[in-house]
């Protein structure tokens, strides 16, 4: 991918799944990785209370004084007093922490309470190319609220025999944003995670999902390998932890077909 003359505005990418252990949060360290060693200026927004995507960056959630949840809530907090920088370039992490979870309730009785995310996020877009949002597994309202803020959604979708249950569900939620809250929002792709090509039901399951999703699906799939869990424990991207790995590979060529599928609309 060429480089960029200048940075900015971001695509917001929400990455969404109602299931939990589908891929999410590994996605979302590992395409930002991938897109922040071709050049690209990545945010990853850690919007799940229990902070994994804080943790596989190598952040103790118990230890922030400050998260995502104080950006959301308090005026008069700016995000770069929320902002960590990790250790890929380019890449930086608004964290988060059990504190969110209060957030979803809090939220309830604000106004314009679909579009909190979207407002705290708007002053950082001009710094960055990419802002990834890792939601957390439901479709309450700070999934919506990454809804709203999104410019696309990706949808990973773990390759075994239940992965299409819920889905409907899922697409229905965009849909109503859509109609709603975000005319903008699009699916921008579902992405097959956690494929053994040995096994003929993984490949089955794939079949049924091309079949389901046709273009939408990403010609990118992610295969099941235990490097991914081994880099949770090194709290970094797979990208640096076993660069010439299969798996860093993978999330380098789906980076690719980000930055020709995830553009803003002409
Ligand atoms: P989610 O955020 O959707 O809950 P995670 O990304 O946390 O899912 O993944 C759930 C678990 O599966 C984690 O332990 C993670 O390390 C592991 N995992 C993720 N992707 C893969 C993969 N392609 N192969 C093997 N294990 C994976
Ligand atoms: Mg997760």
């Amino acid at each position: 991918p060429a480089p960029l003359a200048e940075h900015g505005p971001a695509q917001i990418i929400a990455m969404c799944n109602q299931k939990g252990g589908v891929g999410k949060t590994t996605s979302t360290i590992n395409l930002g990785a991938a897109l922040a060693e071709y050049g690209r200026r990545v945010l990853l927004v850690d919007f799940d209370p229990q902070g994994a995507l804080s943790v596989g960056l190598g952040v103790n959630p118990m230890e922030l004084d400050v998260t995502v949840y104080n950006l959301l809530m308090e005026r008069g907090l700016t995000a770069d007093e929320v902002l960590l920088k990790t250790a890929v370039p380019g890449m930086d992490l608004l964290p988060s922490n059990i504190d969110l979870s209060a957030a979803e309730v809090q939220l309830v009785s604000e106004v314009a309470r679909e579009s909190a995310l979207a407002r705290a996020l708007k002053p950082l877009l001009p710094d960055y190319d990419y802002v990834i949002i890792d939601c957390q597994p439901s479709l309450g309202l700070l999934t919506v609220n990454a809804l709203t803020a999104a410019h696309s959604v990706i949808v990973p979708l773990e390759c075994e025999f239940f992965a299409l249950r819920g889905v409907a569900l899922l697409t229905e939620t965009i849909e109503k944003v859509c109609e709603r809250l975000n005319p903008e929002l699009r699916l921008d792709g579902i992405l097959a995670t956690m494929y053994d090509s040995r096994t003929v039901h993984s490949r089955e399951v794939l079949a049924r999902v091309v079949e389901a999703f046709g273009e939408h699906v990403f010609h990118t799939v992610i295969g099941r390998t235990v490097r991914f869990p081994e880099t949770t424990v090194a709290g970094e991207p797979i990208t640096t932890y076993a660069t010439n790995s299969v798996g860093a590979a993978a999330y380098r060529q789906l980076a690719r077909e980000v930055l020709d599928r995830c553009r803003p609309a002409e």
